[in-house]
């Protein structure tokens, strides 16, 4: 069983969960941050971690010697990653999204692969857990292709162990979110009960339900706001499966990079909690 735990926004304490989901699993886990924007389960698991694998796109580079301007190139690129300008080939590689197309159809030979770094993918061991992370390169826009690589990884690595994953998104319900979330078994989205909170939470809601996944909501810093994420969980029939309270302890942990499930027995007992009812939400749309 693949977890993904989303958030219509950041902030809203989705990190917070996925690290005490991840400690309280009960069987084989790889606990997987695709937020690789701004990657931080790590720094709750703290895990041990390989050397970073650097992962990279390919992208053209143009050999104006060869080039006749036959725009065969700048015909085919949707991006305009490489363009044409009086007789000069101009390739603009952060623009580029690594289609190959270019260097298929040069019939002049006068475009070679090159590399854009686009970040890199760290694993190891939290504990009894594997661990896994993609950390996207501070100025690169597209994630994406970034996140695919990991999930490959992850998928392997799943394929090998048997073990269940769960997924630290990116926040939101941009591309990067709907790419992480995309092959779950179960979306697990956090709230807060507060006026922002609820209409991203809703946003998020009708981005992640044409995927037809099961879904269930935990609404953190309950306490606060009102009570409108459990009103339209009712009337939309989305398990709310647990409340985390807007209390000091909790505060104190995030702010001191803890996990909260091993604060105490009841906040271990919330996340198993939380746990078994993802695991019954899967099993039922298994079984419908
Ligand atoms: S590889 Fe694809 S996206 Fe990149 S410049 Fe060539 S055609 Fe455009
Ligand atoms: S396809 Fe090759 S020859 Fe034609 S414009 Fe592009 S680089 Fe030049």
């Amino acid at each position: 069983m693949i977890v993904a735990v989303a958030s219509g926004k950041g902030g809203t304490g989705k990190t917070t969960v996925s690290a005490s989901l991840a400690a309280v699993w009960d069987r084989p886990l790889v606990a997987v941050d695709l937020d690789v924007e701004e990657p931080n389960l790590h720094l709750f698991l703290r895990p041990a971690l390989g050397e970073p694998e650097e992962v990279g796109l390919e992208v053209p580079v143009a050999d104006e010697d060869r080039c006749t301007g036959c725009r065969a190139c700048t015909d085919l690129c949707q991006f305009k990653a490489i363009v044409l300008m009086g007789e000069h080939l101009l390739t603009f590689p952060e623009m580029c999204h690594g289609c190959g197309g270019c260097l298929a159809v040069c019939p002049e030979g006068a475009l070679t692969p090159g590399r854009r770094v686009l970040g890199w993918m760290e694993q190891g061991a939290a504990g009894p857990a594997a661990f896994l992370m993609g950390r996207l390169r501070v100025g690169e826009a597209m994630s994406p292709p970034l996140m695919r690589v990991v999930k490959a990884r992850l998928d392997a690595m799943l394929a090998e162990s048997g073990a269940d994953a769960v997924m630290d998104a990116p926040p939101g319900v941009s591309c990067p979110a709907v790419n992480a979330v995309m092959d779950a078994d179960v979306i697990l989205l956090v709230t807060e009960p507060t006026p922002f909170g609820f209409y991203d939470f809703r946003l998020a809601h009708q981005a992640f339900a044409p995927l037809g996944k099961p879904m269930g909501v935990v609404v953190n810093r309950a306490g606060i706001g009102d009570d409108s994420v459990q009103a339209y969980c009712a009337e939309h029939g989305l398990p709310l499966l647990a409340e985390i309270p807007y209390a000091r302890d909790v505060a104190e942990a995030y702010a001191r990079g803890k996990v909260v499930a091993t604060l105490g027995p009841e906040h271990a007992a919330r996340f198993a909690g939380l746990r078994d009812g993802l695991r019954r939400l899967h099993e039922e749309a298994v079984h419908a």
